[in-house]
């Protein structure tokens, strides 16, 4: 789950993380009013969405030249026009794709007057299993672009979760920034806060990019990007409250009501499984035979005939569904029971695509025969590979 940056940056000044005073607004008005809360003389307006790159994104609805997503003003004028061109228009952005966000947040935040910028990021590394500290002294950019044209600027340093974070990952934090004297005191503690945030939260990725030293000696988190483990969410209410649904693909919040595991894909043929590794596998072998899987679905080891028939409704909004593979393994759950579970289902939604279905383990000779009787056009799959062909058959039959 990923926040916006005014949220990041309050949650983080709590773990004593720098950060310039600033107010999110809602309106026009708001963001003026917020303005006036700050002392000045220059103040950011930035769009929030849960997108970076928004300083050089565009504005479809504005000129090519008006200028992008995070603007300076030097009046309280200067702030009204900024928020004006902002809220409600879509901004693009390299991470937003062609279609880009509608902004409806800004945030007014204190302009810094930046010497430098860095780049600053804790995420979990997989190849080490810990958490690991990703500094640059090639900040405010795009670091993909770093990371690919110039890999020996990306410095990282892996956290032992045993002994925590120590002075010394500070230190050559500080050191990879080529800061020296208050500055790199500062650096230590910065280090020090954003990994007992990350840990706290039970953050998956906490991005500062930029971080900046200003002209007065000061080092600033500019920008703020948080992800938290969605696993771990249940252990913190407060953070959950922070979720901007108008943010997330509609289909998968859905699909989060009903403790779903669903992800949104580009092809023709829904996939209704049981367990993440089977769904991967039921994907593979859809495109092995030459179709594309429309979503993944996991519908979990303890699915009843509830979830059947939520997942059964979530694929089927989506227009471009023409054919629908149940791949099922009951192992905890008979197949009986799912055999019923998907009539009820397929009832309900009055079905309309072709259905192929195969299951396997408990009880399968009795849920091909429920299956069977149901008088419903539902086709039985004898293998993972025999369901596979005949769904993209039938798929392409209807075409
Ligand atoms: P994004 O990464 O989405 O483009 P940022 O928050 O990083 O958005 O802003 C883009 C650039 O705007 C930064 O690299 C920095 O140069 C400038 N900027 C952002 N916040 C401030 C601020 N508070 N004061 C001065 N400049 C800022
Ligand atoms: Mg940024």
């Amino acid at each position: 789950m990923n926040i916006h940056e005014y949220q990041a940056k309050e949650l983080l000044a709590k773990f004593g993380v720098p950060i310039p005073a600033g107010h999110a607004a809602f309106t026009v008005d708001e963001a003026v009013a917020a303005a006036g809360k700050l002392p000045g003389p220059l103040w950011v307006v930035k769009s929030q969405i849960h997108a970076g790159g928004r300083g050089k994104g565009k504005f479809k609805e504005l000129p090519a030249d008006a200028k992008g997503g995070v603007r300076l003003a030097f009046s309280m004028d200067e702030v009204r026009a900024h928020a004006k061109d902002m809220l409600g228009n879509t901004l693009v952005t390299i991470q937003t794709g062609e279609h880009g966000k509608q902004v409806n947040r800004l945030y007014i935040t204190d302009g810094a007057d930046i010497e430098k910028e860095f780049y600053l990021a804790l995420l979990v590394d997989r190849g080490s299993g810990r958490i690991a500290l990703v500094a640059s002294t090639e900040g405010g950019m795009d670091i993909e672009t770093v990371a690919h044209d110039t890999p020996e600027r990306i410095h990282t340093f892996i956290i032992d979760p045993a002994a925590g974070i120590q002075a010394h990952h500070g230190r050559s934090v500080a050191f990879a920034l080529g800061l020296s004297g208050d500055l790199y005191k500062q650096c230590i503690s910065v280090v020090e806060q954003l990994y007992n945030a990350f840990v706290a939260t039970d953050a998956s990725q906490i991005e500062i990019n930029p971080l900046a030293t200003t002209k007065d000696g000061k080092l600033l988190v500019l920008d703020a990007k948080v992800g938290f483990d969605s696993n771990a969410l249940y252990r913190h209410p407060d953070l959950v409250a922070l979720r901007d649904l108008t943010e997330e693909d509609p289909a998968e919040v859905e699909a989060s009501k009903y403790d779903l595991a669903f992800i949104k894909l580009d092809g023709n043929i829904g996939c209704l499984v049981n367990g993440a590794g089977l769904a991967m596998a039921t994907m593979d072998i859809i495109k092995l035979n030459g179709a594309e899987p429309a979503n993944f679905l996991d519908v979990g080891g303890g699915a009843d005939k509830e979830k059947v028939t939520n997942a059964f409704k979530l694929i089927l909004k989506d227009p471009a569904v023409k054919g629908i593979l149940v791949n099922i393994f009951g192992g905890i759950m008979r197949c009986d029971i799912i055999a019923e579970g998907i009539i009820a289902a397929a009832k309900e939604v009055n079905l309309s695509v072709p259905l192929v279905v195969r299951l396997e383990g408990t009880n399968v000779e009795l849920g091909k025969k429920i299956l069977a009787d149901s008088g419903l056009p539902i086709i039985s799959g004898d293998n993972l590979g025999d369901a596979a062909a005949k769904i993209v058959a039938e798929v392409k039959k209807a075409a």
